[in-house]
């Protein structure tokens, strides 16, 4: 099976000309057996370094790349880091490489494209586990000195998914990769709402894409679980899907939601939550899903909104400095230099609230997505990320100022119930 982004590009109905960087991505069983093949028929020439961790050079099925230069990272501390980025840049000291092959799950992937964008130089993606939609995103999620930061990066120009690797990836990094993806149900929702309330730029053909890639991965989920290579196949290629619809988009907005904004506030630490969570990415975002999808049905049950609306207003500097603490409130107030809901009236929210419950009613229930991650074995609650569950009012309270994209939670400001 092969993505063929390149059918994607151009002008589109939205008014957009969008534009992809990665060419393509091919998902096959053993592909890793053929990377020299498929490098070749991209174009790619001359010697390369390929980039592991030491769980991704040993992982089962797996066909190393006959690199000209093999950098391992080391197992301490391993994060997309200052450290990580150092230790390759000087590995690669003295060699003349082309380009670099990113062999492993999104660490290994931030690290690489970081390493490629200071460089100048292209990278192909070569995922191990189908744990997050992040593989193909043009910038690097790095934690830099301590701080969550996105920094410059490329997007990998050539994407090489062996499925038979995949397959035999911890079960964990799959389900997380699950988790990703469910969360696409509020992230459009979102979207939409946004459009519908703000007057946000709405692309279909981008939402119908990911649309797609949710889907796909609702259809083989259980199969997953038991490791059935057919499966994983369609989850890396929901995951690349929704990967390179953020490429053509230009940034997260069909990807990431209030679930993300849920995942990212708890992996900030607050001093006013004041916990550390080992949960990894598509784990938050899952259980982000489920607290969403219960806050949002909740809401548009409200039959006579004309009773609950209410001016919409931005959160005090107190109350953000008492959630955030002192040393993240800069980075929240610098984020939200501006607010798409400065101007909207509660008018505006009447007139588009037949259509915002519509849009919220294609979100499975919380009950339905419980149903399934029991079935999955996945982490469905706070508490299976180690955070209190008596926290949860005030998460979902403060997310949406994590970032300033318009979300129906962010726009739920306006509503008393
Ligand atoms: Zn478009
Ligand atoms: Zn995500």
């Amino acid at each position: 099976m092969r993505i063929e982004s390149q059918k994607f590009n151009g002008v589109c109905e939205c008014g957009e000309n969008h534009k992809m960087t990665t060419r393509a991505a091919i998902i096959e069983s053993h592909a890793s057996a053929n990377v020299r093949d498929y490098l070749r028929e991209f174009g790619f020439e001359g010697s390369f370094a390929a980039i592991y961790d030491e769980n991704t050079y040993q992982a089962k099925a797996l066909n190393h790349p006959d690199a000209s230069l093999e950098i391992v990272l080391p197992p301490e501390n391993l994060h997309a880091n200052e450290r990580a980025t150092d230790f390759v840049l000087s590995k690669l000291k003295g060699h003349t490489v082309r380009y670099l092959v990113a062999v492993g799950s999104g660490t290994i992937h931030d690290t690489t494209r970081y390493c490629a964008h200071k460089l100048g130089i292209p990278f192909v993606s070569m995922p191990t586990a189908a744990s997050v939609d992040g593989f193909c995103s043009t910038v690097s999620a790095m934690t830099w000195r301590g701080c969550k930061k996105t920094m410059p990066g490329v997007a990998p120009d050539l994407v090489i998914a062996d499925t038979s690797v995949i397959k035999e990836a911890p079960l964990r990094l799959n389900l997380s990769g699950i988790g990703d993806i469910l969360g696409k149900y509020s992230a459009l929702a979102d979207w939409q709402i946004a459009s519908a309330v703000t007057g946000e730029h709405f692309c279909s053909r981008i939402h119908e894409l990911t649309m797609k890639a949710v889907q796909t991965v609702y259809e083989c989920c259980d199969q997953v679980v038991s490791r059935e290579e057919g499966a994983c196949a369609q989850l890396i290629y929901a995951l690349l899907l929704s990967g390179l619809a953020m490429q053509m988009m230009g940034n997260s907005r069909p990807a990431s939601g209030a679930e993300h904004h849920i995942s990212h506030t708890i992996e900030m630490e607050p001093p006013a939550i004041g916990v550390h969570s080992d949960g990894l990415h598509g784990e938050k975002v899952g259980v982000g899903e489920i607290m969403i999808s219960q806050w949002y049905h909740k809401l548009v049950s409200i039959h006579d909104i004309e009773n609950h609306v209410q001016e919409y207003r931005f959160w005090t500097e107190e109350e953000l400095r008492e959630f955030w603490g002192d040393s993240l409130y800069e980075g929240i107030a610098a984020e939200n230099d501006s607010d798409a809901m400065a101007g909207v009236s509660p008018e505006d929210l009447i007139h588009a609230w037949p259509e915002i419950r519509k849009i919220v009613n294609s979100i499975p229930t919380p009950e339905d997505l419980e149903k399934l991650y029991t079935r999955l074995g996945m982490k469905k609650t706070l508490e299976d990320l180690q955070v209190p569950e008596d926290k949860a009012d005030q998460i979902l309270y403060f997310s949406p100022s994590v970032r300033k994209r318009t979300t129906f939670n962010r726009i739920s400001r306006m509503i008393k119930l």
